[in-house]
């Protein structure tokens, strides 16, 4: 499973997150592999393949995989990072947004957008805790990924409250990103962006809540194309499936790409 990356690499990960494929298995029967995208991945991925890393659960073909960039080294806290998202979704089957059969493209990547954001909520401060290098990282990654997004208000508002939670520390970073809100001489922004990190903030930890919140907030569009559930272990070690426990009156598609990096 981890032989993927060197020993010397793997010797930098805390015991508890190393063990986590091995426990996955354990539970689950399937053994996590570990790969180099391709362009079969690239092409059943459009959204992901420009991601260094994307964890994929695919209840369909029973198999978890983290693909990653070719020719990228994956620095230890990035590693722990995905061992994380791992360890959430299957040993701790936390509740998840889903995005439903049928929908379009543009919409499965938004709500496995909105998902890897509410989840690094939980996950870059124990990353940050661990390692504390990766605190310049997420900065770095957020201060491309405003710049990127600045034109659009919605995504700047998400990205407001991720810095604003995840790296409260980061009070450079955090003031740019107000700058840009500011710049849109739009109060709506602002209350949206306000919203957007008052109503998280506040139901923390409780993600099921979190998903709620946000769903409140979501115009009826998005609603219509999201689930709410979360990955379960069939007994005996015998595989991976979902239940689904809000606005589960269509079902979801079997979820995919639980994560990018
Ligand atoms: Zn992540």
């Amino acid at each position: 499973m981890l032989n993927y990356f060197d020993k010397a690499l793997l010797s930098q990960i805390p015991e508890q997150l190393l063990k986590v494929p091995y426990l996955v298995e354990e539970k689950t029967g399937i053994s996590l592999k570990i790969q180099d995208m391709d362009e079969l991945f690239a092409g059943s991925a459009p959204g992901f393949s420009r991601a260094l890393a994307v964890l994929d659960i695919n209840c369909d073909e029973q198999a978890i995989t983290l693909w990653v960039a070719p020719g990228i080294k994956l620095a230890a806290h990035m590693i722990s990072h995905e061992l994380i998202h791992l360890r959430r979704n299957i040993l701790e089957g936390v509740p998840k947004i889903f995005p439903r059969t049928n929908i379009e493209e543009a919409y499965m990547t938004e709500s496995y957008f909105l998902e890897n954001e509410l989840e690094h909520l939980f996950i870059i401060p124990e990353e940050i805790s661990l390692f504390p290098e990766a605190e310049a990282w997420w900065a770095e990654h957020y201060r491309q990924q405003i710049e990127k997004v600045r034109t659009e208000q919605v995504s700047i508002a998400h990205h407001w409250r991720t810095i604003r939670i995840a790296l409260p520390k980061q009070t450079e970073l955090i003031q740019a990103c107000a700058a840009i809100i500011r710049d849109y001489d739009s109060r709506p922004t602002e209350r949206l962006a306000n919203e957007f990190y008052h109503s998280i903030a506040g139901a923390m930890p409780n993600k099921h809540e979190m998903i709620l919140e946000l769903i409140d907030m979501f115009p009826r569009e998005i609603v219509f194309t999201i689930g709410v559930g979360r990955f379960t272990c069939k007994p005996n070690g015998n595989g991976i499936g979902q239940e689904f426990i809000a606005l589960g009156e269509h079902l979801p598609r079997p979820a995919r790409f639980a994560h990018m990096l």
